[in-house]
């Protein structure tokens, strides 16, 4: 996904602004792996295969997300991350 779009997201429960941390980018510039995080409620999205994972919290799989979320932390030496607020 092209970062200037992105850009234009914001945090789908408070329409705040997002924060993107790109992690891997492709050829094209298109973000391919990244971390949309929100300060307001400090939920975090991330984007997997250049999609970010925008579902309200009840459809969110955060089984599927955390070894995501892992790996990341492994390799781009992230601080451990919560995907939901509380
Ligand atoms: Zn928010």
């Amino acid at each position: 996904m092209k970062i200037n779009t992105i850009n234009k997201l914001c945090c789908p429960f408070d329409k705040q602004d997002l924060q993107l941390k790109i992690l891997a980018q492709d050829t094209g510039k298109n973000v391919i792996e990244g971390l949309l995080s929100c300060k307001c409620c400090s939920r975090v999205y991330p984007i997997v295969y250049g999609v970010p994972i925008m579902a309200p919290d009840e459809y969110r799989q955060i089984q599927v997300e955390q070894p995501i979320i892992e790996r990341w932390r492994i390799e781009y030496k992230l601080d451990p991350l919560n995907l939901l607020p509380g």
